[in-house]
């Protein structure tokens, strides 16, 4: 039925790179095998999920949305992708997403941007928007996203669904092209929470092969969340109300707010001055020094796309280069390579480093005495397709909410809470402790 729906809305939606479809089915036939025999691996038997295209399945496209890796063939699975399998669910395909996840709207891939189900004519949101737009147009139920400063979250809110950044460290990055190492982390999108819960059960713990994997036993989530049964204190952040923010989108928040208190939760006014005035500025100096050390690695000699006519080997690095990357991915990887430099090291990336330490500290002050924060996810519903891509600046403030969360490392949500005027959805972000997702998923459903 998911193929059947895929035939049907994707030429519009335009969600996936590419699918494997005879692969899918013969897995679904091994799956329904198992289960007419009482041997079901779990709830995700027979389920098919979806991947962001930055995450490797053996023998299926990996291209990043990137001329780069335009042919490349991934030779291995990521242990998400292995614990997937083993748990008897079925990879359905590539879905698209900002070049190497660097963007907001899904505009970014070299092959075509997505559509917003709710409106073709808008954005899903990005980097994670094929994502998003498949679950939410009925394509798949789950889907894997990876968020480095909202790609999970922000698509996720602007489609209508559920979106879950987990702590830095739950789920292992082997796998997973990278972009920003410290930020990135694989999450569930979903319909509703409890399915994002399964899902993420599944792909939590710790990992050998990824050394910033956390050691520690992964809670049975649905089962915690049950005994998290509130009232809760949360705390609303005063400056993320501010300036920028769309006036529907604020009133469906503060009616979730209302909800939280009726339900005799206690609301407090928090103050995260850091997080809102200096995220952008320190996840734009460290984000794009990690990815131009990361994308180094494309020199059109271990990896992908070679250019044809090269002279000699640095001209080969070169024009591969020149040819291989997007608009978005120089642009990052000049800036990084600049904030790196010797002489702009200390002014720039060192400087970040410490206030990312302080954004840090900011959260965790006010986490102690708060089981969650609230605020927006997106300052904005989704906007119409090119209205933005000519605009870095703007197109880079669309993350104003989410980015800190990354540089804290905590667990992050959005759930949807209602709908503007003219129909397009609008999404709750709860911010929750460092490994804390059964309290965070206990919060998010009491709203759902
Ligand atoms: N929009 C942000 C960026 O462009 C975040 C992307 C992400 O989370 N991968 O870097």
């Amino acid at each position: 039925s998911c193929l059947a729906r895929v035939q049907a809305v994707d030429t519009q939606v335009k969600a996936f790179n590419s699918r494997d479809e005879a692969a899918a089915l013969a897995a679904a036939r091994e799956s329904d095998a198992r289960r007419a025999a009482g041997q079901a691996r779990g709830p995700l038997d027979g389920i098919p999920v979806g991947f962001k295209d930055v995450i490797a399945v053996e023998g299926q496209p990996l291209t990043c949305s990137s001329k780069m890796l335009a042919n490349y063939v991934s030779p291995y699975d990521a242990t998400v992708t292995t614990r997937l399998k083993a748990a008897g669910a079925i990879p359905l395909g590539r879905l698209n997403m900002d070049e190497f996840a660097m963007g907001s709207s899904t505009e970014n891939s070299a092959f075509g941007p997505t559509a917003n189900p709710w409106d073709l004519t808008r954005v899903p949101g990005g980097s994670s928007g094929g994502s998003a737009a498949a679950v939410a147009a009925g394509e798949l139920p789950l889907t894997l996203g990876s968020d480095t400063g909202g790609s999970i979250r922000q698509p996720a809110a602007l489609c209508g669904i559920v979106g879950l950044k987990p702590t830095y460290g739950l789920v292992s990055r082997f796998g997973l092209a990278a972009y920003a190492s410290s930020l990135d982390q694989i999450g569930p999108l979903s319909r509703t929470v409890d399915d994002a819960a399964v899902l993420l059960q599944a792909i939590a713990g710790h990992d050998e092969r990824d050394s910033t994997s956390f050691k520690a036993d992964v809670p049975d989530y649905r089962a915690e969340m049950a005994k998290r049964s509130g009232p809760w204190r949360i705390g609303v952040p005063k400056e993320f109300f501010g300036a920028g923010l769309d006036p529907e989108v604020g009133a469906a928040v503060q009616s979730a707010i209302g909800h939280y208190r009726k339900a005799g939760c206690e609301i407090r006014e928090v103050s995260l001055p850091l997080a809102a005035e200096q995220a952008i500025a320190v996840y734009y100096l460290i984000a794009t020094a990690e990815a131009s050390s990361n994308l180094a690695r494309y020199d059109g000699i271990r990896y992908g796309h070679r250019a044809a006519k090269a002279k000699d080997v640095v001209d080969l690095y070169f024009q591969s280069r020149a040819e291989g990357f997007g608009d978005e991915v120089k642009r990052r990887i000049i800036l990084g390579t600049h904030v790196l430099s010797s002489g702009y090291y200390d002014a720039y990336y060192l400087r970040a480093q410490k206030v990312r330490t302080l954004i840090r500290n900011e959260f965790a002050a006010v986490l102690k005495d708060c089981d969650a924060l609230l605020s927006p996810t997106s300052p904005t519903p989704a906007f119409r397709i090119g209205e933005k891509s000519s605009d870095p600046l703007a197109m880079y403030l669309t993350d104003i909410y989410t980015i800190s969360v990354n540089l804290a490392g905590l667990p992050g949500i959005s759930v949807p809470c209602g709908f503007t005027a003219g129909g397009l959805p609008i999404g709750l972000q709860l911010i929750g402790r460092p490994f804390d997702e059964s309290g965070l998923l206990a919060i998010a459903r009491h709203y759902e």
